[in-house]
């Protein structure tokens, strides 16, 4: 049996979108479950739209996301070149090959004639397709025509009355008819082959086995099929995978929020948790479990559990995950990682003074708090920002039990080594006093960050330093006027 092969080939014409990135992770996983191989090919035969830009960008969002390649436009390999606008000698000979066997022609009918031909067809209530008015002419005509330089395309002549039936991987039998397609063209009179043309003689030649790609390209197929039978390719199998839908049932676009996974990445969600999000996007293991690792995912992925349905994109879902990877974080990790939104906010300088032991208890102070690491910011704020009270805090400051304890704590907080020693000593003033811990925190909480909720507070004290907290507990008494 011939090894399993796969392609993603995304076309550069914009950053990769979650739905590519999706693409590409389920040719990924099948490829590593069957301990097959895959090929990143670059299709960017669109010339206008193409940019290297969105190539690099590509790759390094796929690198990102932990996908690997066996060969490929940034790595080589045996069957290159990997970008469709190097390939074009290739494409000759196999256009050249069609046109000898009259299963393709030249076309030198002007846009202006398609279109008046397309506006007469609107008329009468057909559906727009090539007439065929080129398909008959004579070599010598044909001849005199290129040689006078008239621009000319190049259109696959269609099979008349032919059944083309998919047999797709996961949407099962789809079948189409040859008469709804008109003779379509394949090399633009630029010289340029249209993608249902390149797409074919890529895979063919780079040996794919499996077209795993968008449902959008359904439609695309039998087009396909008909010029691997023309050329007499075997046909790969085909999987086309279901749209993904925002929350409201809409196809997904930019009103859903973040489309790319760039903005994911930079918002701060990890790799892995994407990884593990997209991987459930359209698929589902055999279990109830939901979190799982690369190596589990694999394990598990088959073709036969991918939904015909559309996959809904549920953003809480995924940071909810997110959430659960950062959980798994160790503090340093964690710390590496949101290293880079520090030095970028606002607190970057008072950041960069904390001793070591303070900035990882920090962290760790605010860690359930974030959903993605960029969230960062939001919660170093209670840290470094100068007191100010929210209106259930200032209430809570007001009652009368409260100045008494602040009070408290101002005389007898001890200096300390650990959070541990300050949970400690809260916990013994709680008892001497005879309060319920409630009505020492809440003042206390209160006092010190302006706020009723946030990190903990021996952390928060840890952070600031008894200095520093003392300060601010002065600083709150004498705006209480006492
Ligand atoms: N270049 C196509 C796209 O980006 C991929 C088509 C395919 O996978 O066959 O949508």
């Amino acid at each position: 049996m011939k090894k399993t092969k796969v392609r993603f080939a995304p076309s550069p014409t914009g950053p990769l979108h979650i739905g590519g990135a999706r693409s590409a992770l389920f040719n990924y996983l099948y490829a590593e479950h069957c301990g097959g191989e895959m090929v990143l090919r670059i299709e960017d035969t669109d010339l206008d739209r193409s940019h290297r830009e969105y190539e690099e960008e590509i790759i390094e969002s796929l690198q990102w996301l932990g996908l690997t390649w066996t060969e490929g436009v940034n790595i080589g390999g045996d069957n290159g070149p990997y970008r469709q606008t190097e390939r074009l000698d290739i494409y000759r000979q196999y256009v050249q090959q069609l046109i000898d066997q009259a299963q393709a022609y030249y076309c030198f009918c002007s846009q202006e004639e398609l279109e008046a031909e397309r506006q007469e067809q609107y008329a009468q209530g057909l559906t727009p397709r090539y007439g065929g008015k080129c398909s008959q002419l004579d070599a010598a005509e044909v001849n005199r025509r290129l040689a006078a330089g008239e621009p000319a395309s190049i259109r696959f002549r269609v099979p008349h009355n032919t059944f083309y039936v998919v047999n797709d991987l996961v949407r099962d039998t789809v079948s189409f008819e040859s008469g709804n397609s008109g003779d379509f063209i394949i090399v633009k009179s630029d010289g340029i082959p249209v993608y249902n043309f390149a797409v074919v003689i890529d895979d063919h030649l780079m040996e794919v086995t499996h077209v795993i790609r968008a449902e959008e390209h359904l439609s695309n197929t039998p087009r396909q099929l008909m010029i691997y039978d023309a050329l007499k390719f075997p046909r790969p199998e085909f999987a086309h995978i279901s749209l993904i839908l925002g929350d409201d049932h809409q196809k997904m676009s930019k009103r859903h929020g973040a489309t790319s996974l760039v903005q994911y990445r930079e918002k701060g969600y990890l790799p892995e948790a994407l990884f593990n999000f997209l991987a459930l996007l359209g698929w589902s293991p055999e279990g109830e479990q939901e979190i799982m690792t690369k190596e589990e995912i694999i394990k598990s992925f088959t073709l036969d559990r991918v939904a015909k349905s559309p996959a809904v994109f549920n953003i809480d879902k995924l940071n909810w995950m997110n959430q659960q990877y950062i959980k798994q974080l160790s503090t340093p990790e964690l710390m590496n990682l949101l290293l880079p939104y520090i030095q970028n906010c606002p607190y970057a300088g008072q950041w960069a003074e904390l001793p070591g032991d303070r900035t990882l208890v920090l962290v760790e102070a605010i860690r359930e708090h974030l959903v993605c690491l960029s969230d960062v910011e939001g919660q170093m704020g209670v840290f470094f920002q100068p007191l100010s009270y929210d209106p259930e805090a200032w209430e809570i400051l007001q009652q009368e039990n409260s100045a008494p304890v602040l009070q408290r704590i101002r005389n007898e907080l001890p200096e300390f080594t650990e959070p541990q020693e300050i949970k400690q000593f809260i916990k013994s003033v709680t008892k001497d006093a005879k309060l319920k811990p409630k009505d020492v925190f809440m003042p206390l909480r209160s006092a010190l960050s302006g706020r009723t909720h946030g990190p903990e507070l021996p952390s928060m004290i840890y952070v600031w330093g008894r200095e520093n907290t003392l300060n601010r507990l002065d600083e709150t008494m004498q705006k209480l006027g006492f």
